[in-house]
C-alpha cells in the first residue's frame, strides 16, 4: 500500500511534548479541585505516565499513534501519487462516521495521536464529525490533518471550531507544498493552489493557541534542484513558521527515477540542516529547547533525520521496528496495517465490529509483529523511525543527553 508523500503522512506527529505554539490555552481558570480530588487526579496522570512509558519501552502491546486514511478521493493529481484513483476499489468503501465513531472508543489509553490523512481529507463533509469523536473517546493529545490545502473555508471552519470545542487538546494541519507557485501547480494538476494553500495555512494558524499550521515539503524528482529557494520563498516571503521535510520513497504505482536518487537525498540533507537551524534560531517555531520534553523532541527529529539520510541509497537494518506494536495504519476501508509499506494487513475492522482491540490483539498481528521483528525489516518510513527511537534501549543515551542540554 501507500506511501508519504505529498499529501500524506509527514515525519513526525509524534507529540509527546508540545511544539512551541501549539501548548494548549485553557479555555478559563481551570477549576479549583479540593485536596483529595488534586492527589486522585495527580495519581491518576502519574499512573497514566507510567503505564504510557512502560508500553513504549517494554511491553509494546497498545497503540500509541495511527495513522487514519479518512479517503482515497482527492481533487489533486499529484505525478509522485500512490494512489491508483482509476481502481474502482478506492470507491465506496470509506468507513462511515459511526463506523469510525465506534472504532474510536476501542483504541485503548496509550493513543497520544492521530494522523488523519487521504487523499484530501478535507473532501470529507464530516470530517468535523470524524475528529470530534477522535477527541470525545480517546485520551489522544493531538490530532494531525495532512492537507494539499485547496480548501480554505473548510480548514479554518474545522480550525475553529477545534479552538473552541477542544482548547485542551491540539489540531496540527500540515498542508504539503513541492514546489515555487508555478512549479506547485503544475506537479499538482491543480491551478491557483499554491496561494490557496497559503490561504489555508494562515487561516489556520490564526484560529486558535491549539491550533498549529505547517507545511511538508517532501523532497522528489520533481523538486531536488529548487528546494533551497522553495524554503527560502516559503520563510522569507509568505511568512511561514513551521516546516517539516520528508523523501520521497517508492511505493504504491510511484518509483522513484533511479537517476535523481543522489540528488533527491542531498536535497534531503540540505532541507534538514536548515530547518534545524532555523529551529534553534527562532526562525521557525518548533519544540522549546527551553524545556525537558521540548529538548528531547527536537534530538528525536534530529536522530531520525540522521537515520533517513543515511539509509536512504543504501537501506540496511539498523534497529527494531515496533510497527504493529506501538503505532499502525487503518486504511480507507477499516483494513489495518502495521504501517504504509508492508503488506502484511492485520485485519479488517468490519470483521471484528469495529473493535481495533481485537485487531491489535489478534494471532494475525502477533504473526505480523513476529515477521517484523524475525526478518529484521527496515525501510525509510519516517513515522515508523519516530516511534522506533522513541522504544528503542538503544537511542535513549542520546536522547537523555538532550533532555539534559548536552
Ligand atoms: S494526488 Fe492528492 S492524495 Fe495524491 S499526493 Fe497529490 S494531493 Fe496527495
Ligand atoms: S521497517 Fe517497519 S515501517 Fe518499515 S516496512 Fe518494516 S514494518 Fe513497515
Amino acid at each position: 500500500m501507500v506511501e508519504p508523500r505529498p499529501g500524506s503522512t509527514p515525519p513526525t506527529p509524534v507529540t509527546i511534548a508540545a511544539p512551541r505554539r501549539a501548548v494548549a490555552a485553557p479555555a478559563g481558570p481551570p477549576a479549583r479541585l479540593g485536596p483529595v480530588a488534586a492527589a486522585a487526579q495527580t495519581a491518576r496522570t502519574l499512573a497514566g505516565e507510567v503505564g504510557l512509558a512502560v508500553n513504549l519501552q517494554v511491553t509494546r502491546r497498545l497503540p500509541v499513534s495511527l495513522v487514519h486514511f479518512v479517503t482515497r478521493r482527492c481533487n489533486a493529481r499529484c505525478s509522485f501519487c500512490f494512489i491508483d484513483f482509476d481502481h474502482p476499489a478506492q470507491r465506496h468503501t470509506e468507513l462511515t462516521v459511526e463506523e469510525i465513531d465506534r472504532l474510536t472508543r476501542t483504541v485503548g489509553p496509550h493513543l497520544r495521536n492521530v494522523n488523519l490523512t487521504g487523499g484530501e481529507p478535507f473532501l470529507r463533509r464530516d470530517l468535523d464529525r470524524i475528529v470530534d469523536s477522535w477527541y470525545r473517546n480517546t485520551a489522544i493529545e493531538s490530532v494531525y490533518i495532512t492537507s494539499n490545502g485547496a480548501f480554505p473555508d473548510q480548514v479554518e471552519d474545522l480550525a475553529r471550531r477545534v479552538a473552541a470545542d477542544h482548547p485542551d487538546r491540539r489540531l496540527i494541519v500540515s498542508f504539503s507544498i513541492d514546489g515555487l507557485p508555478a512549479d506547485h501547480d503544475r506537479i499538482r494538476r491543480v491551478s491557483g493552489l499554491f496561494d490557496k494553500t497559503m490561504d489555508s495555512y494562515h487561516r489556520a494558524r490564526a484560529a486558535g493557541a491549539n491550533v498549529t499550521a505547517n507545511i511538508g515539503i517532501t523532497v522528489s524528482h520533481e523538486n531536488h534542484s529548487a528546494v533551497p529557494e522553495l524554503y527560502r520563498h516559503l520563510v522569507e516571503e509568505r511568512g511561514i513558521r513551521a516546516v517539516t521535510a520528508i523523501v520521497v520513497r517508492d511505493e504504491g504505482v510511484y518509483a522513484i527515477p533511479e537517476d535523481h536518487r543522489r540528488e533527491i537525498l542531498a536535497a534531503y540533507r540540505w532541507l534538514t540542516e536548515r530547518i534545524g537551524v532555523d529551529l534553534r534560531s527562532g526562525v521557525l517555531e518548533g519544540y522549546d529547547p527551553a524545556t525537558l520534553q521540548g529538548r528531547l523532541m527536537n534530538r528525536k527529529n534530529e536522530m531520525l533525520w540522521r537515520i533517513v539520510a543515511d539509509t536512504y541509497l543504501e537501506p540496511r537494518y539498523v534497529s527494531p521496528c515496533h510497527a504493529a506494536r506501538l503505532f499502525g495504519v487503518i486504511d480507507v476501508d477499516g483494513t489495518v496495517h502495521p504501517c504504509e509499506v508492508l503488506d502484511r494487513p492485520l485485519g479488517n475492522l468490519r470483521d471484528h465490529d469495529m473493535d481495533l482491540g481485537r485487531v491489535w490483539a489478534s494471532a494475525a498481528a502477533d504473526e505480523t509483529a513476529h515477521w517484523i521483528r524475525d526478518t529484521r525489516c527496515h525501510c525509510s518510513y519516517e513515522c515508523a523511525w519516530g516511534f522506533n527511537i522513541l522504544g528503542n534501549a538503544r537511542y535513549q543515551p542520546e536522547l537523555l543527553r538532550a533532555a539534559i542540554g548536552r
